[in-house]
């Protein structure tokens, strides 16, 4: 008894979910760090302890860790980028966890 269209509804709804998120947005695998710098200028803000502000992406690169400094103008884009890739996560999850249901109680009864 196997239906192409037989998954759970949470599930159909997870992964058109995620093809949604897949195509039509920038999608970055990441996490956001804050940074706190200081410029140098001795008569700045920041020498008296008020840093500049600026973000950074972390991510993975071949295997190790890599920080990329995001420019104010790219900002909104990124943060985007970023939460669509947490909202992937989300439904993987959901499809993750019915995929895995629906394998384990197909098995049953077979052995
Ligand atoms: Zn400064």
């Amino acid at each position: 008894m196997k239906h192409r269209t037989a998954f759970p509804e949470n599930e159909r709804r997870a992964r058109s979910r995620s093809s949604q998120l897949i195509h039509d947005k920038p999608l970055i695998v990441g996490g956001l760090v804050e940074m706190a710098n200081t410029c140098g200028k001795p008569n700045c803000k920041c020498a008296r302890g008020e840093k500049h502000k600026s973000w950074c992406v972390s991510l993975r690169h071949k295997g190790k860790r890599k920080m990329i400094h995001i420019p104010r103008a790219c900002e909104e884009e990124v943060f985007e980028g970023i939460k669509a890739y947490q909202a992937l996560w989300e439904q993987m999850g959901i499809i993750s966890e019915t995929s895995l249901e629906r394998i384990l109680s197909s098995r049953k009864g077979k052995e």
